[in-house]
């Protein structure tokens, strides 16, 4: 039996690894659950799963949700010490760490500090402080195993080779629904059109991000700490099927791919039980229904976050966690109808032109450079409602 403690169980990752333990109650025990605005929704959850904790940011929504559960023996935690106590209990065999932003970010170094495996699809955390999140790993002797598809995917390629036989990774990217729109007609795109992913079905931050393709400038970053990697050896191919997952390519041209249909249950029930494979209940990959793969180059110009975050991350120390908070609050202000799509790319390469990266000895350079980033870009962003960009 191992014990889940499952942070941002209210998302579409937490909701999909839910769905894997209810599937394997055999396997799988839920020892806390996280939330943070869906009280209907974790509420659900407590009763169905009967957690021994669960906790949420804010203390009046705490005291909603103890109100609403008070007949469960489910101990009722908030703010970070409430996540963080989730996520570095005794009970805990391993975390899923799913919260979207840098919200996710201590609570994860939390569970790694407490010895505890990290399932990880917070990709934000090692965007921000991913040298400081290696170091722990490799000091607590963890398992820090990737759930975003992509990273598992490399993951899987490199069982069984050596990693100084790779020449490059290659991680696929769907395009998003603009990847054919006319460039003149990409500061008209609204937010709701924003929010229609063609593949997946995913939280509303990461498919914005997904459609201005940070999320995989994000993926790049991710890549090169948790496969060690310089962002030299880390290529992007559009691949709008998003059946090939990403790539491993070999010194001796060979190249390894992982393929499956596009549903986040594979990624993470890998990271819960890997190298065990459990039985889900998905459709089968129809290649000859599909009939052909296509690959095609990036356009930097249709996708400018891509290159921001290879600069981030060539600068290095604090540019990475810069970028993050920028784009961050640049989708919020988008959602909000406040700002333009393609003044995404533009307020997160202004705010990364005011930073003078630091390096991330400790944990409070990157929240400082995250408090700064989110500053910096909230104010560019207002110039941006008054005036444009
Ligand atoms: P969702 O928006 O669907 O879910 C986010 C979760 O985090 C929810 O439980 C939400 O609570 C909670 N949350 C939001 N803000 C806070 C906060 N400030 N403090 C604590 N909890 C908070 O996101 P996804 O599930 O789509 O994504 C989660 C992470 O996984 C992201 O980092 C994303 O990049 C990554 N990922 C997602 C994939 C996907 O297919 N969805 C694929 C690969 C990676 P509530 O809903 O109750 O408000």
């Amino acid at each position: 039996m191992k014990n889940l403690a499952i942070l941002g169980s209210t998302g579409s990752i937490g909701s999909s690894a839910l769905e894997i333990v209810a599937a394997h109650s055999d396997r799988f025990r839920v020892t806390a659950l996280t939330g943070n605005h869906n009280l209907d929704l974790l509420a659900d959850q407590v009763r169905r799963f009967s957690p021994l904790r669960v906790a949420v940011p804010d203390e009046e929504r705490a005291a909603r949700l103890k109100e609403r559960l008070k007949d469960t023996g489910t101990e009722i935690l908030f703010g970070i010490a409430g996540l963080v106590a989730c996520a570095s209990h005794d009970e805990a065999d391993m975390v899923i760490s799913a919260i979207v932003g840098s919200a996710g970010l201590i609570p994860t170094l939390a569970a790694i500090e407490a010895g505890k495996d990290v399932a990880l699809a917070n990709k934000e955390t090692l965007v921000a402080a991913g040298p400081l999140i290696m170091e722990r790993v490799r000091r607590r002797n963890v398992h820090l195993l990737p759930v975003d598809s992509e990273h598992s995917a490399i993951f899987q390629s490199l069982q069984g080779h050596r990693k100084g036989d790779v020449r490059r990774l290659i991680l696929t990217a769907s395009g998003g629904p603009f990847r054919e729109m006319p460039l003149d007609r990409m500061r008209e795109v609204t937010p709701a059109a924003a929010l229609v992913h063609p593949n997946w079905h995913m939280g509303k931050k990461i498919t914005i991000d997904s459609a201005t393709m940070m999320n995989k400038g994000l993926e790049v970053i991710e890549a090169r700490w948790l496969f060690d990697l310089p962002a030299e050896k880390i290529d992007v191919h559009i691949h709008p099927q998003s059946v090939v997952h990403s790539m491993v390519e070999y010194i001796d041209g060979a190249v390894i791919a992982q393929m499956g249909i596009p549903d986040m249950k594979t990624p993470i029930a890998y990271a819960l039980c890997c190298p065990e494979r459990i039985p889900l209940d998905l459709p089968p990959l129809d290649l000859c229904a599909m009939g052909k793969l296509t690959f095609l180059e990036v356009d930097p110009r249709r996708f400018p976050c891509l290159g921001l975050a290879y600069e981030a991350l060539r600068r290095g120390g604090t540019a990475p966690a810069v970028l993050n908070a920028a784009n961050e609050v640049a989708v919020e202000c988008f959602l909000r109808g406040e700002i333009t799509f393609m003044d995404i790319p533009t307020i997160i390469r202004l705010t990364l032109e005011r930073h003078e990266a630091v390096p991330i000895q400790k944990l409070e350079a990157v929240l400082e450079a995250d408090r700064w980033g989110r500053e910096t870009a909230a104010m560019i962003s207002s110039t941006a409602k008054v005036e444009g960009l």
